[in-house]
């Protein structure tokens, strides 16, 4: 595996700077909150320190009643009205954390969404995603750059106040120089395994992490298996329960025998720094007591420097294990930075669509050649077309003959990897994304159909007009079905999200689709065999009957029977990548030899007539 490149101190500031400002921007009452909490809550401990030793020494030496009660009051008065402020803002800290991370997922779905089409399935990406994604969950990016600058703030506080508080031991004469010498070496020697215990220990988890990626991928696909209920009957008929149990468990096993690995390594790591401090601290009541014996330092002041030298102690190794863990964060933060920071090239191109009255749109392929991402072959081969608005296209071909990325080229769901494609003259990748792809109603073999409303199906948003998604529901066959549904076009589809939830077939699934596809009101409609479920009659009946609908629209058919689209005024065929032919029907079934004739004739059998043909429809 990959070694990660070392961050300079240049590149880790930078990161850890825009990674504060978003969290601002995220939300900026729970920073700030935050740093407040960190500071006063350090602040509030130094109240009682100071003030007691103030008392002691006032006691001590028979100062006035009055004197004592004024420290008395100080204290008790200061004290309650900073923990009155930090209670208010440790509410407001709490309430605010769920916001944040709402916040913080909204932020990975919006990109995930925005994600160009092409990205989402590239291998690398979806790697560098699910790791930064694990690596969140786990508590690195968000969790430890909250918590960091809290204890940042937090020990800097602390140190700052004790310094102040405890400068004067340092001129204290009953305790020799070299036990001053000794308890700043020591001092000394807890930063500096403090800074090599945290930074192998971050190696250790970062290497844990990485390794985990690919488990991670797996564990997930496996649930998804156990609790998809779509995929609960394929397990049950086949017996694939064991399988799946079996291989999930081990996946499991082999990611907690490297947890337990590394915590284990992590655990003798933190060992010396524990005997270390512990040491440190047995030093310090000796000095002081030896002090106190000479009695060179006064009662009250002794109390002080003990508390103060021992809050020290703790602020000096938590702040060098604070720098640590932010420069061990950046490295996650690095990697999720990349994430956000894949460019959408999609979103480039600013042209408005030309709003035509004539309706005179043409769409060319120019030399168009496209390869999947990660992949070697070629999808498409020189592909060169030209269509008019308002034409009913057919395209056909056997099945992976490179119909389907056609259309999603068409759609801009990928860019040609090489050649262009044209609307009315100009670069597709040259309009507004957005307005490019409004032009478009398709609904592809494998369209979706989410656990919403039929409604919010059919309008593909929150809220619609439903008399028009009733009128396009019944224009699309779907008019009895609804009768049937109580709730009408507000009732759920599946269990999901409502108990009322339909369940409904997969012919009924088809109709909705095209009933989207007619609610957009597209100038362009592509139909990518989602009936590729039904006969091939019906499959006919459903497209001849779709272009009646469709009107004056340019519509695309795509089918890999070529009597469904034979009423289109123009056919596209393609074979292996390729357009061999272009023309109509009757042209291009006159053309003996050709790709078409050869495919016409060996399905002719299916479009004999109606029912026979049904019965034998095991194509
Ligand atoms: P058709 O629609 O004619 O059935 P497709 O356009 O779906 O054919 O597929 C054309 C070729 O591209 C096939 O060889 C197919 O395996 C390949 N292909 C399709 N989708 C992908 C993808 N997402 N990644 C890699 N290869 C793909």
């Amino acid at each position: 595996m990959k070694k990660e490149e070392k961050m300079k101190w240049g590149e880790h500031s930078a990161i850890f700077r825009r990674a504060v400002k978003m969290l601002f921007r995220l939300d900026r009452a729970f920073a700030l909150c935050t740093i407040f909490n960190a500071f006063f809550g350090s602040v509030i401990q130094y109240v009682p320190i100071y003030f007691s030793a103030k008392l002691i020494d006032a006691i001590w030496t028979g100062a006035a009643k009055r004197e004592i009660f004024f420290y008395i009051a100080l204290t008790v008065g200061l004290t309650f009205l900073l923990n009155l402020l930090l209670t208010l803002c440790r509410v407001v800290e709490n309430i605010k954390i769920a916001n944040l991370y709402r916040e913080w997922e909204w932020m990975y779905s919006k990109k995930e969404m925005e994600m160009e089409y092409s990205c989402i399935e590239r291998r690398e990406i979806v790697l560098l995603l699910e790791r930064s994604r694990m690596e969140s969950q786990t508590g690195y990016n968000l969790y430890y750059l909250y918590t960091s600058v809290r204890m940042l703030v937090q020990y800097i506080t602390v140190i700052a106040a004790s310094i102040s508080l405890t400068a004067s031991f340092f001129g204290v004469k009953a305790v020799p120089g070299s036990m001053k010498l000794a308890l700043v070496a020591g001092l000394l020697a807890t930063v500096l395994y403090g800074i090599y215990s945290t930074a192998k220990e971050e190696a250790i988890n970062q290497e844990f992490w990485k390794q985990c990626v690919n488990l991670n991928i797996l564990a997930e696909k496996y649930g998804i298996c156990i609790s998809d209920y779509s995929m609960g009957m394929d397990i049950r008929l086949y017996g694939m329960d064991e399988k799946i149990a079996g291989e999930s468990l081990k996946t499991d096993m082999e990611f907690y025998g490297d947890y337990i690995k590394k915590d284990r390594k992590r655990l003798f790591l933190s060992l010396p720094s524990v005997v270390l401090s512990h040491l440190l601290r047995f030093g310090v009541y000796m000095i002081l007591i030896m002090a106190v014996m000479k009695g060179t330092v006064s009662v009250g002041s002794i109390a002080k420097y003990v508390a103060c030298i021992m809050l020290l102690l703790d602020a000096v190794s938590g702040l060098v294990s604070t720098f640590q863990r932010v420069f061990a964060n950046n490295y996650y933060l690095k990697r999720f930075f990349s994430y956000f920071d894949i460019k959408n090239s999609m979103y480039q191109g600013s042209l408005t669509v030309e709003k035509r009255l004539d309706n005179e749109y043409y769409v060319e392929f120019k030399d168009v050649s496209f390869r999947y991402p990660d992949t070697q072959e070629y999808a498409l081969n020189h592909v060169n077309v030209k269509f008019k608005v308002g034409e009913k296209l057919a395209v056909v071909g056997m099945n992976g003959s490179g119909k389907t990325t056609f259309i999603k080229l068409l759609c801009r769901l990928y860019d040609p990897t090489e050649g262009e494609i044209l609307l009315n003259g100009v670069d597709i990748r040259k309009y507004d994304y957005d307005e490019y792809m409004s032009i478009f109603s398709v609904v592809f073999q494998d369209f979706t159909l989410f656990s919403f409303t039929v409604g919010q199906n059919v309008a593909a948003a929150k809220e619609y007009d439903r008399e028009r998604a009733r009128k396009v529901l019944e224009r699309a066959g779907f008019g009895e079905r609804l009768a049937t549904m109580s709730a009408g076009t507000d009732t759920y589809l599946y269990k999901d999200y409502s108990e009322q939830g339909v369940e409904i077939s997969g012919g009924e699934a088809q109709k909705i689709a095209l009933a989207r596809a007619l609610y957009k009101d597209a100038p362009f409609i592509v139909l990518d065999e989602p009936t590729a479920a039904l006969d091939p009659v019906s499959e006919y009946e459903v497209y001849s009957k779709f272009n009646e609908l469709s009107g004056e629209r340019t519509a695309i058919y795509i089918s890999h029977r070529l009597a469904s689209c034979r009423f289109c005024d123009n056919i596209v065929v393609f074979d292996a990548g390729r357009i061999v032919q272009y023309g109509t029907h009757k042209a291009l079934l006159e053309e003996e030899g050709g790709k078409y004739h050869e495919l016409w004739n060996a399905q002719a059998q299916y479009y004999v007539s109606g029912k026979e043909e049904r019965a034998q429809s095991a194509q």
